[in-house]
């Protein structure tokens, strides 16, 4: 599909009268970004690579490369998406980094649909088709660095639009010690995990690092006696040892189609991408109280909610409480930069939630700063978690039926770490700040829930 060489194309970037000409003559014909320089000494495509405050000019590089620079920058700055926006005289390119979308460059209209070309060609896309939505993949090495993108093409009414996932294993290669669960929290995981059969649920919103949890996981039970089969809706990521099925709801290949058949192949560990429907969460509940140990996702913010968003789904009570092993709730937070951030005194207010939220005297925390190594004194994520084993009282309060209010208590007793602790203790070891914290976590709902 994509067998550029980049090394190979040996390019004329831009000259510094041709840069000058155009930002003088056209100010929509820029830019890598906002620190211009002129690229004098070397005219090819690594320099420009591995310098972001160099121009592309989009008269005389090849869209080839163009394309390329812009995968390969938005890989090394660690982003997430990359979006392609069509505008009515050019095309915006916008990097998702730590959570915040900022510009990257801007397409001159001469180049722009070449551009969404060129993507839809590395993607697998069918070029000639604009007025239908596609998916597509991009998997290349560029420079030496392996990119697995996600594609997406959404024709809107000034032209396509492209987003662009970019799969980031670094974090769930480094296995489950690097996602910074607190000690207890640790532990528990790793007994749920070492049960032969339940369910383990990772929960949170879109974008709150689920896939990688599970991923850690399972690379963690990924061993030569156990037999794993993973049903995907996509296949984020592909690890030797795991029968890895991608859903295709196009020929009828839904979750619980590849489920039913999964049953049939002996599986010791089944991961399921995401419970979305009844009949799913039924036939994984299902699969879990008969000898297999089931991984899966679900959209929802906590424990409780969980536990009642699977009986919403028509999940019997009794199966449940059999079932369940554990549930992993997170969100991430921006990561305090190490190479800048400081230490500040707390405040009043902040002294005072310290008490509240953990019963402890802290006087200091650190501060975002920024350097030229982050974005605003931020660089990575970091997950705050809740981790919950289900205990035999818990069991029996999901098949007793008992009341919210109960239930919760036996939640949230006193050996859970709350996500809002979890992220007192984060803000505490310098990992990140109070105010990612509470932009993430509601404080009165939660400060409620704990003086129950
Ligand atoms: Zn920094």
């Amino acid at each position: 599909m994509n067998n550029t060489s980049v090394n190979n194309n040996m390019t004329t970037v831009n000259n510094s009268n041709v840069v000058n000409n155009n930002i003088n003559s056209n100010n929509t014909n820029v830019v890598a970004n906002s620190n211009l320089s002129v690229n004098t000494a070397n005219n090819n495509f690594n320099d420009l690579a591995t310098n972001t405050k160099k121009v592309i000019n989009f008269d005389t590089t090849p869209i080839v490369d163009v394309v390329n620079y812009i995968l390969l920058e938005a890989s090394r700055k660690g982003a997430s998406d990359i979006h392609f926006d069509p505008a009515d005289n050019c095309m915006k390119v916008r990097f998702r980094i730590d959570g915040k979308l900022d510009t990257f460059t801007v397409v001159p209209n001469t180049a722009k649909s070449n551009l969404v070309a060129r993507l839809k060609i590395m993607s697998g896309m069918n070029i000639t088709e604009t007025r239908l939505p596609q998916d597509g993949a991009i998997r290349t090495t560029i420079e030496g660095v392996a990119l697995d993108m996600r594609v997406s093409s959404l024709p809107t009414k000034i032209g396509e639009k492209i987003v662009i996932r970019i799969m980031d294993y670094s974090m769930s290669l480094q296995g489950l010690e690097s996602l910074k669960f607190n000690d207890i929290n640790y532990k528990k995981v790793l007994k749920m995990i070492s049960q032969p059969n339940g369910i383990i649920l990772v929960t949170g919103a879109t974008g709150s690092g689920k896939s990688t949890t599970v991923y850690s996981i399972l690379q963690r039970l990924n061993t030569p006696d156990s037999n794993l089969i993973s049903v995907e809706d996509p296949v984020e990521m592909e690890i030797d040892g795991i029968n890895q099925v991608q859903v295709n709801s196009e020929i009828g290949l839904d979750f619980a189609t590849v489920l039913r058949s999964i049953l049939r192949q002996d599986p010791n560990v089944i991961m399921i991408g995401e419970i979305r429907d009844s009949e799913t969460a039924q036939i994984a509940v299902r699969a879990s109280i008969t000898g297999h140990l089931v991984l899966s996702t679900i959209h929802t913010n906590n424990s409780l909610s969980t536990i009642e968003r699977l009986l919403d789904m028509d999940v019997e009570r009794y199966l449940l409480s059999s079932a369940l092993e554990g549930i992993i709730s997170q969100k991430l937070a921006r990561k305090l930069c190490d190479k800048c951030k400081r230490i500040r005194p707390v405040n009043e207010y902040e002294k005072n939630l310290f008490r509240t939220v953990l019963g402890l005297e802290v006087n200091q925390t650190y501060e975002a700063v920024g350097c030229p190594e982050c974005s605003f004194g931020f660089k990575g994520r970091i997950a705050l978690q809740e981790v919950l084993l289900i205990s035999q009282e818990i069991r029996d309060a999901i098949s007793n039926n008992l009341n919210r209010e109960e239930l919760r208590s036996l939640v949230y007793n006193k050996d859970v770490i709350t996500m809002i602790q979890d992220g007192f203790y984060k803000v505490l070891a310098g990992f990140t700040t109070i105010t990612e914290v509470l932009k993430l976590i509601e404080l009165d709902d939660e400060i409620d829930d704990m003086k129950k």
